[in-house]
């Protein structure tokens, strides 16, 4: 019951407090969004088992603490082995509960789990640099202190990648954690966990509470245990979240949501740009990052829609495990079914539907054909919105200054993609632009050690690099006088 075999992985769906398994009187269903298939029965937390697993994780906080950064480095290491000794079997387990594309989680997904234990690992032991400064002949010396027990709440687009994004800091830095992974693709957190223990993760510094937002979630954000919340997800659940943090004055981190523009200059490899754009359907658009608003130059927007709209049209949708796959399902029917709406409320309120535009009826179950909007009224729901689907909107632009203006006005500001001729053209550009990350003539591109995060309501902090420690870390000032000492 509490045990199911997938991908050649035994996988125990009980929640993990204290290096025990804990089963609750609930379990819910963790479907395949590939067939509709029922992988397992979950444990279905609430705030009993919340509170189990932060008095487990702040008992485990001293030690923890001071191991020190090495001690800590060699246990995160030992972890990655074993993330990439089951690498082929975690791919299959990820794919199976989420429906992403087997071969980007083979060798691109599980890969960077394992870099992200490894990269935090490494940074707070070589990277995290003490600065000591004067002041007057005094000695400032700052230092990142471990903070407690962090909350870490994930969504179901990329789990462990998410997670461990989180995960890798947070224990590096010396917090214990607490993670609540989304309740549509529970597993591959589970299964962590019993690589954690492996790897000898003392039992309290990871534990897993698995169940819904509006009870686990809920539950967990407003404990007054816990020193720190990381999210990554929504924009509504980020401000439920801001309201229970409030009460205890815990920071927060927040990486949301975006309706990134990807800019095409008249001067632009219309090659390039056309690559670009497509690749904005990856993982089924279900992509925090993805520029979904096409902002074309009036001189070559319809050269660029026809080659656009050819070439997206040759993307072959399907089982996410076939090798030649390139677009899979959407997580779950709630999910087409509100992409769905999205795409009828444009046409409803005089948008064009240039291709696409609902599901694939040949293939059935989740697949939800790649889609562009023409057309859309300046400051409609499908120019505004975050659909978070396959569903890309076209607008043309006459001068650089209408491109920024148009890329800017939206409540969001996440990332920006511009694929530009010319390099001075390209800085007057992103100059302008408000977001976390803009990719010039490229997309995707990420380096750990880079900040991470979103603009306006795409989030609140940043990550990567020291970003983390700052977050995950009490840092501190301390003052060394010149006088007082007697040795
Ligand atoms: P979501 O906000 O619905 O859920 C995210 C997580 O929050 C889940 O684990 C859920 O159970 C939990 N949750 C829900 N209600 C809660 C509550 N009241 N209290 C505490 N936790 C609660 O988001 P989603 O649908 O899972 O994910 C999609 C969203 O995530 C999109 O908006 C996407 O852009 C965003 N996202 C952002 C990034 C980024 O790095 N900026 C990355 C991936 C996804």
């Amino acid at each position: 019951m509490h045990q199911v075999t997938l991908a050649g992985l035994t996988v125990d769906t009980r929640h993990v407090i204290g290096g025990e398994r804990v089963a609750s009187t609930e379990t819910f269903e963790s479907v395949s969004p590939i067939d509709g298939a029922t992988l397992a029965h979950v444990a279905r937390g609430g705030s009993a088992e919340v509170n189990r697993a932060v008095e487990a994780a702040r008992a485990a906080f001293p030690a923890w603490r001071d191991l020190g950064a090495e001690g800590r480095r060699e246990i995160l290491h030992r972890l990655a082995d074993l993330v990439e000794r089951d690498l082929e079997q975690l791919a299959n387990l990820e794919t199976l509960d989420n429906g992403s594309l087997l071969r980007s989680h083979r060798r691109g997904v599980m890969p960077r789990v394992a870099m992200n234990l490894r990269f935090f690992a490494d940074w707070a032991v070589e990277k995290l640099h003490h600065p000591v400064w004067q002041t007057r002949g005094h000695d400032n010396v700052v230092s990142w202190d471990p903070s407690g027990v962090a909350a870490l709440i994930t969504p179901w687009n990329a789990p462990l990648m998410l997670a461990t994004w989180k995960i890798g800091p947070a224990l590096a830095a010396g917090d214990t954690v607490v993670l609540k992974p989304a309740e549509w693709t529970p597993l591959s957190a589970s299964y962590f966990a019993d690589l954690a223990d492996e790897a000898g993760v003392p039992a309290g510094v990871f534990n897993v509470v698995q169940g819904f937002g509006a009870e686990a979630g809920a539950a967990l954000v407003a404990h007054p245990g816990i020193a720190r919340i990381s999210f990554t997800g929504s924009v509504p659940t980020a401000k439920a979240i801001a309201r229970s943090a409030a009460d205890n004055l815990t920071p927060v981190s927040f990486e949301l949501g975006g309706k990134s523009p990807l800019i095409v200059t008249d001067d632009a490899d219309l090659d390039l740009a056309v690559e670009l754009a497509v690749e904005q359907y990856d993982n089924a658009g279900q992509v925090c990052l993805s520029g979904t608003r096409l902002l074309v130059h009036e001189n070559i927007a319809e050269a660029f829609q026809a080659r656009f709209a050819e070439k997206a049209q040759q993307l072959r949708q399907g089982d996410p495990r076939e090798e030649a796959t390139q677009i899979g399902p959407q997580i779950h029917r709630v999910h087409l079914e509100r992409i769905q709406g999205f795409v009828e409320r444009a046409t409803a309120d005089g948008a064009r539907v240039v291709i696409g535009g609902g599901p694939n009826d040949e293939l059935g179950g989740l697949y939800f054909r790649p889609t562009l909007i023409a057309d859309a009224k300046p400051g409609s729901e499908i120019l505004t919105a975050e659909v978070f689907g396959p569903v890309l909107a076209v607008q043309t632009f006459a001068s650089d200054d209408d491109a920024v203006e148009l890329a800017n006005n939206t409540e969001f500001g996440l990332a920006a993609v511009v694929v530009c001729g010319n390099r001075e053209r390209a800085e007057r550009l992103t100059k302008n632009l408000v977001a976390g990350t803009i990719w010039v003539n490229c997309f995707f591109v990420r380096d750990l050690a880079a900040p991470f995060g979103g603009s306006k309501k795409s989030g609140i902090g940043r990550e990567g690099g020291t970003w983390s420690f700052d977050f995950y870390a009490d840092v501190k000032n301390t003052v060394y006088a010149p006088t007082g000492w007697k040795d």
